[in-house]
């Protein structure tokens, strides 16, 4: 099965992709965790994206684009795969339609802007395998040691892009550029709305639900 999970920055779309990969057997591929590890490798991608990135501005369709069909291309995800954070424009969206990859359904995270600002502020990443965690009691997963990975004692880390300052600009350029996703998505008839504002595990539960039907 090949699901896209769409909605703002913050919206809990890694961390539900995170927790239902195993039960569906498919990976989970992040864009974002795919030009963070380009820049970390400081490859002539990961220098041009990181111009970007710091600013809160999406990185150019052409360079996201091989990125992304590159990495669907590997054998792991012959039996199908989440998209977390692409398509992010009308043109991605278009290259994967154009593209042989068959889309089964396009999970929408229907998330207020405040609590969206709320949970990035509190993020924290694993560095060694990028698992998702928050440094708020109201906030869903918490690493269990502060500052270490649940699953590999990696080191947790801010993102550069998560300060307040940079989330509200990739909140206005999720509006400007990624929103019209939804109604295209809708008339192509493979939109599911989920309120992600709920508690974690009943939206891991109505997003298995919603991919089934
Ligand atoms: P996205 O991938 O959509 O940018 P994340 O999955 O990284 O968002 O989630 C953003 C932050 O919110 C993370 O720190 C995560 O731990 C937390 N979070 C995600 N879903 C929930 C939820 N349902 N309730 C509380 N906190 C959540
Ligand atoms: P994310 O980890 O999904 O929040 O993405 C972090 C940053 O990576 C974004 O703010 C963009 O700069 C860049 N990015 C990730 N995915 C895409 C994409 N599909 N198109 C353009 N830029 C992207």
């Amino acid at each position: 099965m090949n699901l896209i999970f769409l909605g703002p920055p913050g919206a809990g779309k890694g961390t539900v992709a995170q927790k239902i990969t195993d039960d569906m057997d498919i990976v989970q591929i992040s864009t974002g965790d795919l030009l963070r590890g380009a820049v970390k490798e400081g490859t002539e991608l990961g220098i041009k994206a990181k111009e970007y990135m710091d600013k809160g501005k999406l990185v150019p369709d052409e360079l996201v684009i091989g990125l992304l069909k590159d990495r669907i291309s590997k054998e792991d995800c012959k039996n199908g795969f989440i998209l977390d954070g692409f398509p992010r424009t009308i043109p991605q969206a278009e290259a994967l339609d154009n593209s042989d990859v068959e889309i089964d359904k396009v999970v929408n995270f229907n998330v207020p802007d405040e609590l969206v600002i709320h949970r990035i502020t509190g993020r924290r990443i694993c560095k060694e395998c990028n698992a998702v965690y928050n440094i708020y009691p109201d906030c869903d997963p918490n690493p269990k040691e502060k500052g270490k990975c649940d699953k590999c004692s990696g080191e947790l880390y801010q993102r550069d892009d998560d300060r307040e300052e940079v989330v509200m600009k990739r909140l206005k350029q999720y509006k400007e550029q990624t929103e019209p996703l939804v109604d295209y998505y809708k008339e192509k008839g493979i939109l599911a709305n989920i309120k992600a504002d709920n508690p974690l595990d009943e939206i891991v539960e109505d997003t298995k639900k919603a991919v089934k039907s």
